[in-house]
């Protein structure tokens, strides 16, 4: 929570232009995010995940201050073009790609792509002859509070067969990447995947093949209603396994954090639109905000990230309530299993502040779904 973010609300709310809910992303928490990542982890190149919240703003910043870009389309890839940095300065992290699409980051100059398969390799080989490709391994990823499951990633003992290819199809064999879940709290999860990637390192050094880089991926976490580790201790227990797992060999290594750079630099403002109970007998009051599943609180889905939320009223007593969206579709409701907390006197009309929004809220609101428009938003 920030001033110039309260500033700004009730400036937005004095000119009676708070009509809907709205996000404001505060720069200077993007700015400070960056250099803490940058302090811990000192020899490591930052490569911000666009998706986590890619307005022209953040991304200016973030360009100006030196980091790279994780695009995952070619849309993502021009919106870092856009910024003014150049082409070296972006991967195209996503395993799943177009070949047309392979084709036209390449005539922008993109010249970076992840991979997690030979086919993938093949139609990198056609589409951008010569590139430096990057082959994501499987990992656990257990404990993370937005896991990643299967769907990007090989078994790491295939990673060597897709690098040979990738080699022997005249592209460079860079490197390994991998994910430890989104929102991972425990800095010793990176322990493991680097393990499986000095494995593969080895392997193919004796066939010939000198790997330089290892992408360690995002996971960091931002803060929500626990407590997270600072990223110091991530920097420092990562560093610990690179050295326990690479000796005095240890590769260029890159990170691609993108909710542990935004999230804590935004905070929603949301309206109650109504506060009910479905029976006498039923206790449980049921709070409808004018913000759900579908304008921003996508990852509310199974509960699994749990929104720090602050009223007016915050002091007085509490019970527990189901929280839910605004639209018609009853998958719409944002904490239900495990009820949250909320003053008894907060009323119909009566403002609440959703902080920790700045990652994975703007790109997941729905263009129009029952007429209600996407997030808007506000960067300062
Ligand atoms: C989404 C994504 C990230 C960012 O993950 P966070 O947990 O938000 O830091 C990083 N790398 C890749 C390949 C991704 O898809």
């Amino acid at each position: 929570m920030t001033d110039r973010i309260l500033q700004f609300l009730r400036d937005r709310r004095e000119a009676g232009r708070d009509t809907g809910p709205c996000l404001v992303v505060d720069l200077d928490v993007v700015r400070e995010n960056y250099r803490a990542f940058a302090k811990a982890l000192p020899d490591t190149r930052v490569f911000y995940a666009v998706k986590a919240n890619p307005a022209p703003e953040v991304l200016g910043l973030l360009a100006r201050l030196g980091s790279c870009f994780d695009a995952a389309s070619v849309v993502e890839i021009e919106q870092v073009l856009a910024t003014g940095a150049s082409p070296e300065r972006i991967s195209f992290g996503n395993t799943i790609k177009k070949e047309r699409d392979i084709a036209r980051a390449y005539a922008l100059g993109v010249r970076l792509f992840a991979v997690d398969c030979e086919a993938e390799v093949e139609k990198i080989a056609r589409a951008a002859p010569g590139s430096r490709v990057f082959c994501r391994i499987l990992c656990d990823g257990s404990g993370a509070e937005w896991p990643l499951s299967r769907k990007f990633g090989c078994a790491a003992e295939l990673a060597p067969r897709v690098l040979e290819h990738a080699h022997r199809l005249g592209l460079v064999a860079h490197g390994l990447s991998f994910h430890v879940g989104s929102q991972q709290p425990n800095p010793r999860m990176w322990d493991g995947a680097l393990k499986a990637a000095s494995a593969v390192f080895r392997d193919l050094s004796e066939r010939g093949i000198n790997l330089q880089m290892v992408n360690l991926g995002g996971g960091f976490p931002t803060k929500y209603t626990k407590d997270v580790p600072a990223v110091k201790t991530y920097g420092q227990t990562i560093f610990r396994a690179l050295r326990k797992h690479f000796g005095n060999r240890i590769p260029e290594t890159i990170i691609e954090p993108g909710r542990g750079m935004v999230g804590n630099a935004g905070i929603i403002e949301a309206e109650v639109i109504l506060v009910s109970k479905k029976s006498d007998e039923d206790k449980m009051r049921w709070v409808y905000l004018d913000i759900g599943k579908f304008n921003g609180l996508a990852e509310t889905t199974d509960e699994m990230i749990r929104y720090p939320i602050r009223t007016a009223f915050d002091g007085d007593r509490t019970e527990p309530c189901v929280l839910a969206g605004p639209t018609c579709d009853s998958v719409d409701v944002l904490y239900e299993k495990s009820p949250y907390p909320l003053p008894v006197s907060l009323e119909i009309g009566a403002k609440v502040l959703i902080e920790g929004t700045g990652a994975y809220t703007t790109t997941y609101s729905a263009v129009g779904f029952n007429g209600f428009p996407p997030l808007e938003t506000h960067v300062i």
